[in-house]
């Protein structure tokens, strides 16, 4: 098997985080790290195709937090269009721990199965969000045919729910007692790892960190880190391609 990257299966490379992206990318690549750069919006959306590279791959899709006010209509046309150039449509989902008016709500769960159609449509993983709706998420995706990770899923109450649905989980770069249950009863195939950078990190994250993930995983399953990084890497792999 020839040598897997570190993947970070999602973060956003947003110009207003990093003024320095290319320094950023150089630690990434140095740590040999490999990452699937989300947008959330069409600016992000577009920038993400922009910045795709060897070792970028680009996600393109509405979030949660962007859903408010999207035409719909416009939006699905323009990703019908770019869709070829993402690996994967995201960041989409959920989050009922920011949004709380049923209205608010109402309209994400509109423009969060739309996403979804979109996905089982054309063939490409969904990268979700579920804050505080992990239960509405998995309800949402047993309607469709679509494979998911769920980025930054911490309920392991939730988890035999997952495994049964064959969806991914993407480990955070968040330390918590949450995530060593996790990873200690998921399969390392199921297994993804993120930064979720700029997010999820103190002070500013960025893709290089994913591998205390990966050292994490690790030390929590007693295996050896290059074997965490082939399995992950496959995992990656399978679902977005090679990088
Ligand atoms: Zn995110």
């Amino acid at each position: 098997m020839n040598k897997k990257p570190f993947v970070d299966c999602h973060c956003h490379l947003e110009e207003k985080d990093y003024p320095d992206l290319g320094e950023v990318l150089q630690r990434m690549e140095k740590a040999g790290v490999a990452c699937v750069a989300s947008g959330r919006n069409r600016e992000q959306n577009e920038r993400v195709l922009r910045l795709k590279r060897s070792g970028v791959k680009a996600a393109v899709g509405i979030s949660p937090h962007d859903a408010q006010g999207v035409d719909l209509e416009d939006e699905l046309a323009w990703l019908e269009v770019n869709v070829n150039e993402a690996c994967a449509i995201g960041e989409i989902g959920l989050d009922y721990h920011h949004f709380h008016s049923q209205e608010e709500r109402g309209k994400q769960g509109e423009v969060f199965e739309a996403m979804l159609g979109f996905a089982e449509k054309t063939g490409k993983p969904a990268i979700i969000h579920s804050r505080k709706a992990e239960g509405e998420v998995l309800e949402a995706l047993d309607s469709f045919n679509c494979r998911a990770v769920l980025h930054c899923f911490l309920v392991p109450q939730l988890i035999e729910r997952v495994l049964e649905a064959g969806h991914g989980i993407s480990l955070p770069t968040l330390k918590n007692k949450s995530r060593v249950k996790l990873i200690k009863r998921l399969p390392l195939n199921k297994i993804l790892c993120e930064t979720d950078s700029p997010f999820l990190w103190t002070g500013r994250n960025e893709p290089a960190n994913v591998v205390s993930v990966y050292d994490e995983v690790a030390r929590v399953k007693g295996v050896e880190l290059s074997e965490v990084r082939d399995l992950v890497g496959s995992n990656a792999e399978e679902l977005f391609g090679g990088f």
